[in-house]
């Protein structure tokens, strides 16, 4: 068990492009493990590698229906359009509305190297939305509408 620091804003780890997982190896294992133990420590309801500081494409959901571990997690489909407030730990006071699929179908290995496909909507569809974007250096301020707390400013 292992609880790591969350990057914040200001961080440029934040906004590379973390690279895919081409082998699970025991890391990719404990990269899963400290990730959730990092999460519900926070707490969260999702968190991605570079978060904490790992550019690898490897995510965690858990929005109170369990844990949901992703490894090279992809949006294949998606449809509708949501519109509800966001926050992420990695913006710490900051919260927005942000538009978003209502539903998603995201594809993903698990941590034995199975293909899961998770049909999602609601919350669990926007945190999948949400971790997925950091993979590619995207936070949710880009995407913000309407500002409900704390406008953050980029250091
Ligand atoms: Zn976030």
């Amino acid at each position: 068990m292992a609880i790591h620091k969350i990057l914040t804003l200001g961080d440029p780890i934040l906004r590379e492009k973390s690279q895919p997982v081409r082998k699970i190896t025991p890391n990719v294992w404990k990269l899963l493990d400290n990730l959730a133990d990092t999460m519900y420590d926070a707490p969260g309801v999702g968190l991605a590698a570079p978060q904490i500081g790992v550019l690898k494409r490897v995510i965690v959901v858990d929005v109170g229906e369990g844990l949901t571990e992703l490894i090279n997690p992809e949006v294949i489909a998606a449809s509708g359009k949501e519109v509800s407030a966001e926050g992420c730990l990695s913006v710490p006071g900051a919260q927005g509305e942000v538009p978003r699929a209502a539903a998603v179908t995201v594809r993903g290995l698990d941590r034995h190297g199975r293909v899961r496909e998770i049909r999602a909507e609601g919350l669990y569809a926007r945190a999948l939305q949400h971790e997925i974007d950091h993979l590619d250096g995207i936070l949710f301020i880009d995407k913000v509408v309407r500002w409900l707390e704390n406008q953050p400013g980029e250091r």
